[in-house]
């Protein structure tokens, strides 16, 4: 997963730039997963694209990746406005978004996390939102250690 996330967090080093936004990776190790490659770091680059997006300029992200009972869990960590509690579980619907998102008016679809929620699925994985409205959101993926044969 650490490569999955150097090549997710590569991409999106122009975004996170134009608005002056800091990143910072913490790496406790390495954990292999079971999978697609390319589709978990679809995963991850929804959710940085997701962060920056949803942050004012001058803040940071980190993103995380350690090892916890058997799986590898990523977080991805904003300080940025945050989602109510109620909205929580309805983000991860086809084509719903967040008031405050739509009059921002800042063009996406809604569809992103309805993509991410299928992709972590398929890999037997979850993923949990911890968010306070105006101080940020962590995103968390948690993606079941590839077992040895
Ligand atoms: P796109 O399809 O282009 O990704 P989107 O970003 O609006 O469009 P999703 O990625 O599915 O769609 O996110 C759904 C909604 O959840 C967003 O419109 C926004 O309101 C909210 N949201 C997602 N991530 C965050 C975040 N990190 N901080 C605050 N709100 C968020
Ligand atoms: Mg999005």
């Amino acid at each position: 997963l650490k490569d999955v996330i150097v090549r997710a967090t590569e991409m999106t080093v122009p975004r996170l730039e134009e608005k002056n936004i800091s990143f910072e990776a913490e790496i406790e190790q390495d954990v292999v997963v079971e999978g697609d490659a390319n589709r978990l770091i679809q995963v991850v680059m929804n959710l940085m694209t997701n962060a920056t997006t949803y942050s004012p300029e001058n803040t940071k992200i980190k993103v995380k990746l350690y090892e916890q009972n058997k799986s590898g869990v990523i977080e991805i960590i904003d300080e940025g406005i945050g989602i109510e509690k109620p909205e929580i579980p309805r983000i991860f619907e086809r084509f719903y978004r967040v008031d405050r998102a739509r009059s921002r008016n800042s063009g996406g679809t809604g569809l992103g996390l309805a993509i991410v929620k299928h992709l972590i699925e398929a890999h037997h994985g979850k993923i949990q939102v911890e968010s306070e409205v105006g101080k940020g959101t962590t995103m968390r993926v948690i993606l079941p250690e590839k077992q040895p044969n």
